[in-house]
């Protein structure tokens, strides 16, 4: 180890992703315009907009090259009203207080709408993992977890995979935790390797979740996932499954992207063929059988069923007003703008939220929880049948919910999940 007293971590100084377009902002207005509709107390709307824990921790690492670098990291929780706070964490340079809150709250809103007993966290560390060795991220994580033992627990905060983060973080995770407690607790965290407490069909949730959410969209709107033509933007893990199981529908994948560029073909994607690709090369760039297509015309891109699958606030203003997909149903989490809603709704496309869409992540995460706490294990149909029941009935409840009060899929999830939340904490009351 060597003390390097002109180390600055970069990282630490990179603006904040959507540093003009605030992500909390962007949720708060949708939570005010839902509150509105239902009419909530005024009191109740300010506690229920504001996150109710909010952590930053400083994570000092040894690099493979000897040097001290400090990494910044976060945990937020939004909500615990209806269970312990529940929500990934992120690795990735963009990663901001902001960032982290905004995702912590839309997960008090998803575990709701999904009608599952969770609260909504959220964590994050500003680093770029493509950059960090193995080993300084198995640092990284186990700093960040040591440091955050107070927060975390089965009962209080469970973590899971977000963008930059995988099984394997979520194993050391569970480890550290684990070696701090001096027993085993599987329940720490959920999104693990099935051999340590993880659940079968947990990688396949979100992906099989937004083929539902875009199925359920598609027979209330006229489309048929036979032969739609979808297009998906992000191939990590959202959006590669997403594009599988759409495809295994029927569907055809006609173009998709990752931060390394896009490619299409109108004839629909070999997508397992291109699975197998990514697995070897990291990138969907310059896979046989694909054209190139220029990263931002994916969006544009004249489709049945759009996924954006990557990162916040992709469909704006600007892009919106040429969007030509019919469907479009959201796998990241918050991709689409309040202004860009604005225009969407006017031009009559359906937009299936991140609350709703891509909540079969985090139903299948309450799963592994449950079957950790059990320690009694379900075989992958069930799982994969009891995630279909509750992805199907929420999307019923978001549905009749927008069209009691004809307004958009997004407000209408809004509504479910804030009336289901209020209803809890006024059960509950106030304890002062
Ligand atoms: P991931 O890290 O596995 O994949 C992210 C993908 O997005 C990568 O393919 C990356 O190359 C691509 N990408 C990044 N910037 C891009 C850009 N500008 N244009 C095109 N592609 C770009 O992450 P993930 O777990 O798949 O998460 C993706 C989104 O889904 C995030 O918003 C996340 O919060 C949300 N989400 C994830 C889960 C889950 O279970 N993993 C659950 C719910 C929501």
């Amino acid at each position: 180890m060597t003390f390097n007293p002109e180390s600055t971590s970069g990282v630490l100084h990179r603006p904040a992703r959507g540093a003009a377009i605030n992500a909390f902002e962007e949720m708060a207005s949708r939570f005010d315009e839902a509150a509105r509709l239902l009419k909530l107390d005024a009191g109740l709307c300010k506690v229920l907009r504001e996150p109710i824990k909010e952590v930053k921790v400083a994570i000092p690492v040894i690099m493979d090259d000897g040097r001290i670098e400090l990494f910044i990291g976060y945990r937020v929780h939004h909500n615990i009203a209806r269970g312990p706070a529940k929500g990934g964490i992120r690795y990735d340079p963009g990663v901001s207080l902001d960032e982290v809150r905004a995702l912590a709250s839309w997960m008090t809103w998803k575990c709701a709408v999904m009608n599952i007993p969770f609260g909504g966290g959220k964590g994050g560390v500003i680093c770029d993992p493509r950059k960090l060795s193995r080993g300084e991220l198995e640092r990284i994580t186990r700093r960040y977890t040591a440091e955050l033992m107070d927060v975390l627990g089965p009962e209080k905060d469970v973590p899971a995979p977000d963008v930059g983060t995988d099984s394997q973080t979520m194993a050391w995770l569970m480890d550290t935790y684990s070696m701090h407690m001096r027993h085993t607790v599987t329940s720490i965290v959920t999104g693990k390797p099935i051999s340590i407490g993880g659940s079968r069909g947990r990688v396949e949730a979100t992906g099989r979740g937004v083929m539902i959410a875009g199925r359920e969209a598609g027979k209330a709107h006229g489309v048929s996932l036979e032969g739609a033509r979808v297009a998906v933007q992000g191939f990590g893990n959202v959006g590669s499954i997403s594009a599988k199981m759409f495809f295994l529908q029927g569907a055809k994948v006609i173009a998709v992207s990752d931060v390394s560029g896009a490619i299409q073909n109108t004839a629909g994607l070999d997508v397992p063929a291109l699975l197998e690709y990514v697995a070897k090369t990291k990138t969907v760039v310059g896979f046989p059988a694909s054209t190139p297509l220029d990263a931002s015309d994916l969006l544009t891109i004249d489709c049945d069923i759009l996924v954006p699958a990557a990162l916040e606030n992709q469909i704006t203003a600007e892009n919106a007003r040429d969007i030509r997909a019919k469907i479009i149903v959201e796998g990241a989490n918050g991709p689409t703008t309040s202004d860009a809603d604005e225009v969407l709704q006017k031009k009559g496309v359906i937009v299936i939220p991140d609350i709703l869409a891509n909540g079969g992540g985090v139903t299948v995460s309450y799963f592994e929880w449950v079957q950790d706490r059990m320690g009694f294990f379900w075989r992958e149909q069930e799982v994969n049948e009891r995630l279909e029941e509750m992805m199907v009935q929420s999307f019923g409840d978001v549905r009749d919910m927008a069209a009691a009060n004809g307004v958009s899929y997004r407000i209408a999830a809004y509504m479910v999940a804030i009336q289901r939340v209020a209803y809890d904490m006024q059960m509950r009351g106030l304890y002062a």
